[in-house]
């Protein structure tokens, strides 16, 4: 049965991937980073797609069966895991079942594919899994991961993959794709997620089309505004509402290092190149560990790491 999550529209691959691909040249091991909603996922089933496709030209054609399975999320030898949707899959015991497939031959492919979304989710003993295969990978299979900051990976890891930076998008090319995502807003609505987003067209139709989401990004922002000029209560009045539900915390608390990291907001923001960087390696480092305990980690922990550094 088709599953969302495993299935993706057709997009063009960048000219050097489609070269590799065609040439032959693709490694075994490719590494897609960039930051959320700029189609890294996309990308990697569509290169999936290009492995397996049997067309006679630009790859992938979209055509031909193995395109059209790929894409669709349903081909036998394409195994599509979001560490985001289904964080469960990036646990040891299944990520290790869904990697030993990689010893069988494909059924009816020219190899097997593994596309591994959303890295970053995977803890380091599971990333060791993957690092073993990846050492010595099976004959004709080939990896496809994504994350959004390549320091995230395992240096192992990292030393044995390709990795294809994605950028974000110009202005225009932004509004072009947001327009196709979500049709019919106004010139305003569009150009202000283009500024919130610092260019991530999959972001910005997440802002018009979901409130909550919308809500999120207004308030995460004034949390980052009131960080930046040391007010502790105001950004506990923004970050309070998300700290009861883990999955709520984590966006927040990404969609406030995404803001930090927005040089269009800085100004506004109230924040520095320095205090941009400090505040986006201290959300980072929540993030991570409030992935690694079994409870929230809280408000004080924001604050601790924090005032040590206004205090210096
Ligand atoms: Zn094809």
């Amino acid at each position: 049965m088709a599953d969302p999550h495993r299935a993706a529209p057709l997009v063009p691959l960048p000219p050097v991937l489609a070269a590799m691909v065609r040439d032959g040249r693709l490694a075994h091991s490719l590494n897609i980073e960039g930051e959320p909603g700029l189609g890294r996922k996309t990308l990697a089933v569509n290169l999936a797609a290009a492995v397996l496709c049997t067309g006679p030209a630009d790859v992938p054609c979209g055509e031909c069966v193995p395109c059209r399975k790929t894409l669709a999320g349903v081909h036998p030898d394409v195994t599509v895991v979001d560490g985001l949707a289904d964080p469960e899959a990036y646990k040891m015991k299944p990520l290790r079942e869904t990697l030993s497939a990689a010893w069988l031959q494909p059924s009816e492919g020219k190899a097997k594919v593994f596309v591994l979304a959303d890295m970053q989710k995977m803890e380091r003993d599971a990333q060791n899994i993957l690092l073993k295969i990846i050492e010595e990978p099976p004959e004709n299979t080939c990896f496809i991961l994504t994350c959004d900051n390549r320091h995230r990976l395992l240096p192992t890891i990292l030393s044995r993959v390709v990795t294809v930076p994605l950028r974000p998008l110009g202005r225009e090319e932004y509004l072009r794709r947001l327009s196709a995502l979500v049709p019919g807003r106004s010139p305003d609505e569009y150009g202000e997620t283009w500024r919130l987003t610092g260019g991530s067209p999959g972001q910005g139709a997440q802002i018009l089309t979901d409130p909550a989401a919308a809500a999120r990004w207004q308030e995460a922002k004034k949390a980052v505004a009131a960080l930046a000029r040391g007010d502790a209560y105001g950004a506990i009045a923004a970050i309070t509402p998300y700290e009861k539900n883990r999955a709520e915390y984590a966006a927040f608390l990404e969609t406030a290092s995404a803001l930090a990291a927005n040089r269009a907001l800085w100004a506004e923001l109230g924040l520095t190149p320095a205090l941009s960087a400090a505040l986006g390696l201290h959300l980072r480092d929540i993030v991570r560990r409030s992935g690694e305990n079994a409870y929230l980690p809280l408000t004080s922990a924001l604050f601790g790491g924090w005032h040590g550094l206004h205090r210096e």
